[in-house]
């Protein structure tokens, strides 16, 4: 009986809870979904182009080549994990296994078809697994390490100016110990630029950053409409591994000739352009065996054409780099 009225009461409080209106937010505690329709256009320009895209640099590739090729990967293993505190151990050997068999499937593959690559390294991921700098700077190939921040922390919620230089400092400096050579490639973590990054990586003396997407050629960057020297690779989500094989397998990937259909496109036309085809990828994703096998065939494919210039970013940057001063 007395369970009965207290499920009968239950019900009643829920039932009334239910028919509350919700409690107001103050409106000074609601944050601006649309900031943006209230800017005035020297506050829009000052937003758009704080970093933005300067001068086009195309020009011919060395040896007479129709397309330069530049395949990269980022080695985050589990770094994205552990910067954000999750200890989650399913999660953090899905991305140990980039350590474990992805980079030296990858370095294999390379080998095979002799063909150089750059790798943008966390510098606490090449910490926790130094023989991956061993293993990238024993192949016999030009191979580059880049910057990747330190243990891949999202700049824009790190949102600390101080911090980030703190950070971009001991990435560089421990990069630079670990492989004998201060490395001139930057890629933030994720791509993702803080309010800072642009100055920040300027000051460092970077020759080349390659995070943003503003066109398919280099470009040089531009800081506040001001050019920087700075050469731009720039990436695209459609030429990385993540969105395709980065999810949760749940058996909603794509499948693999679906993504090489999409690369493969994409060379086509840049060799078509003279273009430049830079893809971005991951030893812990696109390591995997079927994957590393669909991107060996790509490279078959891109080497059966006449004048297909292979190259480490670093190489790429510095063929177009003359072009900034050039009339
Ligand atoms: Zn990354």
């Amino acid at each position: 009986m007395m369970r009965r009225m207290f499920l009968a009461v239950s019900i009643l409080i829920a039932a009334a809870a239910c028919t509350q209106p919700p409690a107001p937010t103050a409106p000074e505690a609601r944050p601006d979904p649309l900031p943006g329709t209230k800017l005035s256009v020297d506050q829009l320009n000052s937003q758009m182009f704080h970093v933005s895209a300067g001068k086009r640099l195309k020009g011919a590739w060395p040896n007479g080549a129709r397309v330069a090729v530049g395949l990269s990967f980022d080695v985050d293993n589990a770094t994205a994990t552990l910067s954000t505190g999750n200890l989650d151990y399913e999660i953090l050997s899905r991305g140990e296994y980039g350590a474990v068999d992805g980079l030296p499937r990858l370095l294999r593959m390379l080998d095979r078809q002799q063909v150089p690559a750059s790798f943008f390294i966390p510098a606490a991921s090449a910490v926790l697994h130094p023989k991956m700098i061993t293993s990238i700077q024993s192949a016999k190939l030009p191979h580059e390490i880049g910057v990747h921040g330190w243990i891949h922390e999202r700049l824009p919620l790190l949102n600390n100016e101080k911090e980030e230089q703190r950070l971009l400092d001991l990435s560089i400096e421990t990069l630079t110990k670990m492989t004998g050579k201060r490395p001139v490639g930057y890629r933030a973590p994720s791509w993702k630029f803080s309010g800072w990054t642009m100055g920040q990586v300027k000051a460092a003396g970077f020759l080349y950053d390659s995070s943003l997407m503003a066109s398919d050629d280099a470009y040089e960057l531009l800081l506040d409409g001001t050019p920087t020297g700075m050469v731009e690779l720039p990436i695209e989500r459609i030429l990385d591994d993540a969105p395709y094989f980065g999810s949760n397998a749940d058996g909603s990937n794509p499948s693999l000739g679906d993504v090489y259909e999409v690369f493969q496109a994409e060379f086509d036309v840049a060799y078509e352009e003279g273009g430049l085809f830079l893809l971005t990828m991951h030893p812990h994703l696109m390591g995997h065996r079927s994957r590393a096998a669909m991107l060996e065939k790509l490279v078959q494919y891109m080497k059966g054409k006449p004048g297909v210039w292979f190259a480490t970013h670093e190489q790429i940057a510095n063929h177009v780099k003359p072009l900034i001063i050039a009339k």
